[in-house]
């Protein structure tokens, strides 16, 4: 039995002095005041919450960020790297991530659900779904090596797309990532990615396994055509505008805009690439965040780092940090727990009675200055009511 006493954030609200008690892998008990049962272990913490949640991120195990190099890098190092990136996000304050197509993620999800790895909760999509010739695929390279060593399946047409499903989830994919387009192209363009009816099939077929679909939607016609298909999840979605912000409100679907990956300087050679991403990227952070707030959309951290040296995991609180800019800091709390739990369909993100014991312990407040989600400043962090030494009391 664990039993910490200080200032909480449940998930929801503010409780200024409480106790959270632990019981096996369970919270048991949240209380006003302080009341410690007899014969407990005592943790006297300045700040408890909810363990992070990155619900978009890569397990690349790469050093560089550009398609080939996810593509061909060594795959035994992929799993090394990866190992202890998963360390890495646990020690950080992680207790929940999402990874949207890699080659290791299935498997680092069931060895840390045996307790074989060290690390937080991974839900994985296993192989991403995209077509052929699309922006992950190394075009490079003869098309059956590409797809060889590819971390999508290329499907084309609804029938290869929901083979394509039934792929993924022989792999163990706990949810379903598409790429509803590709990244920006030249002449002010972004290249399509799967048709309407493609997508359909994708979200049909997910479903009927119970599996949510998450989709990569750059500019309006991809986020349209992932809420017409019935997505649960709008990756990135850059373009967004009133008429796509009601139809995400109204749906229930939720939005992760990947903030923290669009201030990473990203080489692209191509001038008119360049200033065509460089334009939509700003407006990215002018507007389609405020238009996502106003409509009061359900918005969640994700990062899309990849574990490579300028999108480390381990740093992936820059999301929130960026999100504070569009709303308080309670609110972007709530947006790095319990409702991005709830986006991925885990019930985890609040410290409540029945809940399970996944939380972090602060040595200074986040709501007062929310630069203390960062790494030194985790002491513990509490994985399936285990308790582990966070950064801000650890050195690598
Ligand atoms: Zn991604």
């Amino acid at each position: 039995m664990i039993t910490l006493v200080g200032k909480i954030f449940d998930g929801e609200k503010i409780i200024e002095q409480g106790t959270v008690v632990i019981e096996n892998d369970k919270i048991e008990r949240v209380s006003e005041g302080i009341d410690i049962p007899q014969g407990s272990e005592v943790i006297q913490a300045n700040f408890i919450m909810p363990g992070l949640v990155d619900a978009h991120l890569h397990f690349f195990g790469v050093e560089e960020d550009n398609v080939l190099s996810w593509n061909i890098v060594n795959e035994i190092d992929v799993a090394i790297r990866s190992t202890r990136d998963m360390e890495r996000l646990l020690r950080s304050g992680f207790t929940l991530v999402r990874d949207l197509g890699s080659k290791v993620a299935v498997r680092l999800d069931y060895l840390q659900r045996r307790g074989e790895i060290l690390g937080p909760t991974v839900i994985a999509s296993g192989y991403s779904l995209a077509i052929t010739g699309g922006n992950d695929d190394p075009k490079d390279l003869p098309i059956d090596i590409a797809q060889r060593l590819s971390y999508s399946f290329y499907c084309d047409s609804p029938y290869e797309c929901r083979k394509a499903v039934r792929m993924a989830i022989r792999q163990g994919a706990r949810v379903i990532k598409v790429y509803a387009s590709g990244a920006f192209s030249q002449g002010g363009k972004i290249l399509p990615g799967f048709a309407l009816d493609e997508l359909k099939a994708i979200v049909d077929e997910s479903h009927r396994f119970g599996l949510k679909v998450a989709s990569h939607a750059y500019g309006k016609e991809a986020i349209m055509n992932s809420i017409l298909a019935g997505v649960d999840t709008i990756e990135h979605g850059l373009g967004l505008d009133d008429e796509t912000a009601s139809m995400i409100k109204e749906r229930g679907i939720c939005y992760i805009p990947t903030l923290a990956t669009y201030e990473v300087p990203f080489e692209v050679r191509d001038p008119e690439v360049r200033i065509y991403r460089e334009e939509l990227v700003k407006r990215h952070f002018s507007e389609d965040i405020r238009i996502a707030v106003s409509h009061g959309v359900k918005i969640a951290t994700g990062t899309d780092y990849v574990g490579s040296k300028k999108r480390p995991h381990g740093q992936n609180y820059r999301e929130s940090v960026l999100l504070s800019r569009y709303m308080s800091n309670l609110e972007v709390l709530r947006a790095s727990t319990s409702i991005a739990s709830e986006c991925l369909g885990v019930k985890v993100g609040y410290i409540r009675e029945g809940y399970k014991a996944d939380l972090i312990v602060l040595k200074d407040d986040p709501t007062r200055d929310i630069e203390n989600l960062k790494p030194n400043n985790v002491s513990y962090v509490i994985k399936d009511g285990k308790l582990y030494t966070g950064y801000g009391l650890y050195q690598e």
